[in-house]
């Protein structure tokens, strides 16, 4: 049976890293009609925070990726958050000591540290040298005495190469005199991430660990425990880094780095989910845009890039569009109001009655925007009487010679209408055409800037349309004063 794991350190927001990882294991799980398990990690006592598992399951959630096993839908190999499982890790350290693969360390911080140093000194690779491989009882006892908590060290065999089969960078070796003993159990008995994950992948009947390259240089560790304990392994797929378009390495700079800016900004979860499912991997046909559903059935490691992803935030910025104009009006109008909301346009308690009106603003700008928080900016055109003209292009407009005696048969034609439905305004424009002699650009880019202050935006019918007889007639009022 597949089983994939998504095994997020609960230390701050749901990164789009971490949130592509998850997607793949949950496409992989999926794909095989396997099981998704959700394990926290919360190893690092410092640094790990309720909340922040909080915020880590609500952004999941929220993308509509469900596991079958975790922390809070428990399951058969629970429980799923580490801190819970230290009575199990235990267990296998003993084995650990009895098999000869364990030793207690009681070197201080200033110890490890002039070590670090000497072998940086030498251009040599720091790593723990082994010192308290074969400490006395009595020299144990002495440091014991001094008040020193010991760390626990996996003794890592010598001169043994370690190749990790990787589903998609192929074989990778590495030489275990490399690694150096390095700590599983910390002097306040926690056990380390490298040990932890071994002890849950396998209890947790793991079959594929999927997971970012920066672990990669984890899984010779890791296959030492492994083997040490007689484990079977599990597959591994480490999957590359995100960069920026500069190729460096993805953070602020690059744009938001976490799901929940990108919900906040309005980017829509199916919108989000096809551009993650791109940064690595490419579908089987010429195609960009997709849905969870089609990621199920099309998704395989096997067409997972080993060169880095690369986090090019127009494309995240097209995909959207693309699923936005995928939504029903309805859909979209309820997910911009609390844009509309925070700009002050409407108030909360409006939404309801105003919802049908709301639609048809939505209607006219939805197909220019990236996400919907843009919405706030160009909408303002809708909720403003008190037009200010800030465009040069607008005022260049204005100076035109016709403007006041067009702007004033428009306004008597409007002040003479009863219903301004479309076909209603569609004929004025034709009457005063006739009547004026005035078309095109001439009797249209008046108006718009007028009753906008721009030169684009909208189509002009729809803005009367939506802005009314009333506040059409405010607009003029303001616009003669
Ligand atoms: N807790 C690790 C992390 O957040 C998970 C690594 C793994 O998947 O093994 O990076």
């Amino acid at each position: 049976e597949v089983r994939t794991r998504f095994a997020p350190s609960p230390t701050g927001h749901l990164h789009i890293g971490g949130a592509r990882t998850a997607l793949f294991n949950y496409l992989f799980a999926k794909r095989y009609s396997g099981k998704f398990i959700l394990r926290i990690e919360d190893t690092d006592l410092e640094r790990s925070s309720i909340e922040s598992e909080k915020v880590i399951i609500e952004s999941l959630r929220w993308l509509g990726i469900e596991w079958d096993e975790g922390v809070d839908v428990g399951g058969p190999y629970g429980p799923y958050r580490s801190t819970e499982r230290v009575d199990i890790y235990k267990k296998y350290v003993d084995v650990l000591f009895e098999k000869g693969y364990a030793y207690y360390c009681y070197c201080t911080e200033e110890e490890l540290e002039a070590q670090r140093q000497e072998l940086l000194s030498k251009g040599q690779m720091p790593r723990y040298l082994g010192k308290c491989r074969n400490l006395t009882e009595e020299q144990k006892r002495r440091f014991e005495q001094e008040g020193r908590k010991p760390t626990v060290r996996f003794k890592v065999p010598e001169g043994v190469k370690i190749v990790v089969h990787d589903l998609v960078r192929g074989d990778v070796e590495f030489m275990s005199d490399d690694i150096g003993d390095f700590v599983i159990v910390k002097s306040d008995g926690i056990p380390t991430y490298n040990f932890a994950v071994v002890i849950d992948d396998h209890l947790m009947k793991i079959s594929h660990v999927i997971r970012g390259e920066e672990h990669l240089s984890n899984t010779p560790r890791q296959i030492l425990i492994y083997n040490a304990l007689g484990f079977e392994l599990p597959q591994f797929a480490h999957v590359s880094l995100i960069l920026g378009k500069d190729r460096t390495k993805m953070s602020k700079r690059h744009g938001s780095t976490w799901v929940e800016q990108y919900k906040d900004q309005g980017y829509l979860k199916e919108g989000l989910i096809n551009f993650l499912a791109l940064l690595g991997w490419s579908p089987p046909e010429d195609r960009e845009i997709f849905d969870m559903e089609y990621l199920i059935e099309n998704f395989s490691l096997d067409r997972v890039s080993k060169n880095p992803a690369i986090f090019d935030i127009d494309k995240l910025n097209y995909i959207n569009s693309q699923h936005i104009k995928l939504k029903s009006l309805d859909e979209l109008t309820q997910m911009c109001i609390p844009y509309f909301v925070e700009a002050g346009y409407i108030k909360e308690d409006e939404a309801k009655s105003k919802f049908e009106w709301l639609k048809k603003i939505v209607k006219s700008v939805y197909e220019g925007l990236d996400y919907l928080s843009q919405i706030k900016d160009k909408v303002d055109i809708f909720f403003n009487n008190e037009i200010k003209i800030e465009e040069d292009e607008a005022k260049e407009v204005l100076k035109w010679e016709h403007v006041k005696d067009l702007i004033n048969v428009f306004e008597n034609k409007i002040k003479q209408m009863i219903e301004l439905t479309p076909e209603a305004i569609r004929l004025l424009f034709k009457e005063i055409q006739k009547e004026t002699g005035y078309k095109g650009k001439n009797l249209f880019m008046p108006i718009r800037v007028v009753l906008t202050g721009k030169t684009h935006g909208p189509e002009l019918v729809e803005i009367i349309e939506i802005v009314g007889k009333e506040n059409i007639l405010k607009r003029l009022e303001f616009f003669k004063t």
